[in-house]
């Protein structure tokens, strides 16, 4: 028990190995910031409600979900543009705030879910397992809490990323105390707005991360179940094109799409699918932050082309290292 307290800030201090057997087994005290962070929603009840502190609920969600979405997953997992070092560091504090564990890990799990979606080895697919453990089980199994450096040496060669993944409570518990001090100063300067230190906390940080939790974890169950949304491209995995979560999730939810080419900025392909998160990291280009966007090949947007005998795209290099290409078996019809 005292190793998975150390565990609590220490994510690498005796982390198992990514282990077949343990990876149905969860330790209870390991994930329990987790069910207390749940529960601590509660404390709305006697914090009670503010429009600025909704305000800040809402901009701490869009910060964090562009973390999630633009930097752990298009930058970290799938290499879908270029920052500088510094910027790739500040992007990662983002990422690194909605609590969802390091970069390393996330990213990594990511990798090796894009090499075997679907599969028996797939650590979320409701296909494979229940909607519940696609859900929110399987990252609190003991067997998958370590990063699988392995699958992301790319990264992993950076002192400062693998400290964010090492100590990845540091950055959380650093946000949450911003959440409180802004409420806590706000009530100071301004009292008309009727906020307060443990207000802004629990709005700006609870019941925020908790929400984009659950957000994030659609794109695992939700976006990989049949008969939600629809399929664009016929992967060799079940993923789905689900449009009506695309806004709460900043684009993720064009999950078909994803899949079939992975290395894209862009998830929503087409102009009507609305892809928030490529719209930040074209801002970003604009302003010189990013850059060597990668883009969807032009083949991909003609549904009518049969892609199956087509050779690899020069620039799904990302997904080459992954071991599947977007070809992979795929043939293009109407979602
Ligand atoms: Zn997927
Ligand atoms: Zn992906």
């Amino acid at each position: 028990m005292f190793q998975q307290l150390v565990q609590w800030f220490d994510a690498y201090a005796d982390a198992p190995g990514v282990d077949e057997d343990r990876s149905r087994h969860i330790e209870w005290t390991r994930v329990l910031p987790f069910v207390l962070l749940h529960v601590s929603c509660l404390f709305v009840l006697s914090v009670g409600f503010s429009w600025f502190a909704f305000g800040l609920f809402l901009a701490s969600y869009l910060v964090r979900l562009f973390g999630i979405t633009g930097v752990y997953h298009r930058y970290f997992a799938h290499r879908a543009y270029r920052v500088g070092r510094v910027t790739q560091f500040i992007l990662a504090t983002f990422g690194a705030a909605a609590t969802q564990r390091g970069p390393l890990w996330w990213a990594s799990h990511h990798r090796h879910h894009h090499k075997v979606s679907d599969e028996d080895s797939d650590p979320h697919s409701p296909v494979v397992n229940s909607f519940m453990w696609s859900h929110v089980g399987w990252f609190l199994a003991t067997g998958n809490f370590r990063s699988r450096l392995e699958l992301i040496k790319d990264f992993a060669k950076f002192p400062e990323l693998l400290f964010l993944d090492r100590f990845d409570t540091v950055i959380p518990i650093l946000y949450g105390a911003t959440m409180f001090f802004i409420g806590y100063i706000a009530n100071i300067l301004f009292p008309e707005l009727g906020t307060s230190g443990l207000q802004t906390l629990v709005w700006g940080y609870v019941i925020s991360t908790v929400f984009l939790y659950h957000m994030t974890f659609t794109i695992n169950s939700v976006s990989h179940k049949e008969s939600v949304g629809s399929r664009r491209y016929d992967t060799t995995d079940h993923s789905r094109n689900v449009w009506w979560l695309s806004p709460f999730t900043f684009g993720e939810s064009w999950h078909n799409n994803h899949h079939h080419f992975p290395a894209s900025a862009r998830l929503g392909f087409f102009w009507w699918e609305l892809d928030l998160g490529y719209y930040v990291i074209r801002t970003m280009a604009f302003l010189g932050l990013a850059s060597e966007l990668k883009r969807v090949p032009e083949r991909y947007l003609h549904p009518q082309a049969a892609t199956a005998a087509q050779p690899p795209a020069p620039d799904a290099i990302a997904i080459q290292e992954l071991g599947r290409t977007p070809e992979h078996g795929s043939t293009q019809h109407r979602g």
